[in-house]
């Protein structure tokens, strides 16, 4: 491609996104493709020769738009969001034309040193601990696999990374954490019989007393328990563990506590919510993703360490090739996780949290927990619904309810009524199982999602209950 053409078309995707940002409202959230559909618009073989770029952006627009479903939707309210911003939008175009590879320092010092600088940044936003040190990561299970072998190199003496491992390391979380734990615990060599899901009370938070008895339980059988998992803002339900005193049994067993923020930590950027990091003076490792509610584009996920020389001396390598002159005075990143080249994530960072300023993103989030405690209101006021959870940040659970209906016709009922709901193409929503029990998951996080959105989203819900 010459460089006029690039041009051209560069000016002209901008514009075509900037129309997105203005008109995704117009598609269904939820894409309506059935399955094997795009696949059967595309040819089963490459073109041989290039093709014109306006070709190939008319097939983008005619063959894969139907088949995208709208994450920037104001009416996005599954799973949890995925949020971006123009700023981070920019700053990623940027990311790919540099094109570099930042994995160690020389290879590009400012993508290093500002990385350093924006989770610094972003640690003082979020009131972790001073001294705890970031990196980004892809996502938050690279971040957990990273703590679950860290831990595993600290409990083994750095012993595992040299001869394998025993067998006999165990790893504590909630029934309800994510599944992302269970698949490190499988990668990490632990052993999927070594993860213990422990019991959560009525508000879906582990039990603290449930793990002592596992892990002594555990010691008695002589099993070395290695790690604990806590997490603050389940996927379910948004529950958040009793961080303080899973700390202190963490403590008292000598036990790594690694905490999965991945979503609720956004709202650590207000005061008001830093409730839940009381006790994090003891966690080791800590993770939440800019990349689902902090209008980060995906990916970017910030890692903290209590302890780097920990990190670092588990992923460590010294090839000759990689060897420089600075080793002695830079961070290589390439130490502080599992992927040796990586992206130039920062930038986008950077570009976030200096457009929008802290205030504007506490703006943004504080605006999101004020919908949802509404959206909570008209359930707690409606007798046809009843709140499955206690909302602490901007999920609600909930579900249609029918008096003396069994739970296995209220899950078909909640079931029929959230596929009529997202059929209409206006909201998008997802459900879950709390104790056994169907749950219709409202989260609220989309960056243009306001209170007239979340309104509708509760009229269409209420016209198809009736
Ligand atoms: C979303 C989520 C994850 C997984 O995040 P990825 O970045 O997609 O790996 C892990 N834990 C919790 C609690 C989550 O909500």
């Amino acid at each position: 491609m010459d460089r006029e053409t690039f041009r051209r078309y560069g000016h002209e995707f901008v514009d075509w996104i900037a129309d997105y940002f203005d008109q995704v409202e117009d598609y269904p959230v939820r894409s309506r493709v059935k399955p094997g559909e795009i696949m059967d618009c595309l040819p089963e073989t490459p073109p041989a020769g290039g093709e014109p770029m306006d070709r190939i952006f008319n097939d983008f627009k005619s063959i894969i738009m139907p088949g995208i479903t709208h994450w920037q939707h104001p009416g996005w309210f599954a799973y949890f969001p995925a949020n971006n911003s123009p700023a981070s939008v920019l700053a990623e175009l940027l990311t790919a034309g540099l094109g570099a590879q930042c994995m160690i320092w020389q290879t590009s010092p400012a993508a290093t040193e500002l990385e350093e600088v924006v989770m610094e940044w972003l640690r003082q936003m979020t009131g972790l601990p001073a001294g705890m040190k970031g990196v980004i990561q892809d996502t938050a299970s690279t971040a957990t696999l990273c703590a679950l072998l860290t831990a595993r190199e600290k409990a083994t003496g750095f012993e595992s990374n040299r001869t394998g491992i025993s067998g006999k390391l165990v790893v504590y979380a909630s029934e309800e954490a994510h599944s992302s734990i269970d698949k490190a615990v499988k990668i990490a060599g632990y052993g999927i019989e070594n993860l213990r899901n422990i019991a959560a009370d009525r508000n879906f938070a582990l039990v603290p007393g449930e793990l002592e008895k596992a892990v002594q339980k555990d010691l008695d059988a002589g099993l070395k328990p290695a790690c604990v998992v806590a997490t603050l803002g389940t996927t379910s339900s948004a529950a958040n563990d009793p961080l303080d005193e899973i700390g202190r049994i963490c403590r008292r067993f000598n036990l790594w506590l690694h905490v999965d923020a991945a979503y609720g930590g956004t709202a650590a950027l207000l005061e008001e919510k830093r409730a839940m990091l009381k006790g994090a003076e003891a966690i080791d490792s800590y993770v939440f993703n800019p990349h689902k509610w902090m209008l980060t584009n995906f990916d970017c996920s910030a890692y903290y360490v209590r302890d780097e020389a920990l990190l670092t001396r588990t992923f460590e390598i010294h090839p000759e090739y990689l060897k420089t002159g600075q080793d002695a005075e830079v961070k290589n990143y390439r130490d502080w996780g599992i992927q040796l080249g990586r992206r130039f994530r920062a930038l986008k960072l950077w570009f976030v949290i200096r457009s929008y300023g802290v205030e504007g993103l506490q703006a943004v989030i504080h605006e999101h927990l004020r919908l949802a405690a509404l959206f909570k209101s008209w359930v707690e006021e409606d007798r046809c619904f009843e709140l499955m959870a206690p909302v602490h940040y901007s999920l609600v659970c909930f579900r249609h309810v029918k008096e003396g209906a069994p739970e296995e016709e209220l899950a078909r009922l909640n079931a029929a009524l959230l596929e009529k709901v997202n059929e209409s193409g206006k909201v998008f929503l997802t459900h879950t199982s709390l104790k056994g029990k169907y749950a219709i998951r409202m989260a609220i996080g989309q960056r243009a999602t306001t209170e007239k959105h979340v309104r509708q989203a509760w009229e269409i819900i209420r016209e198809h209950s009736a």
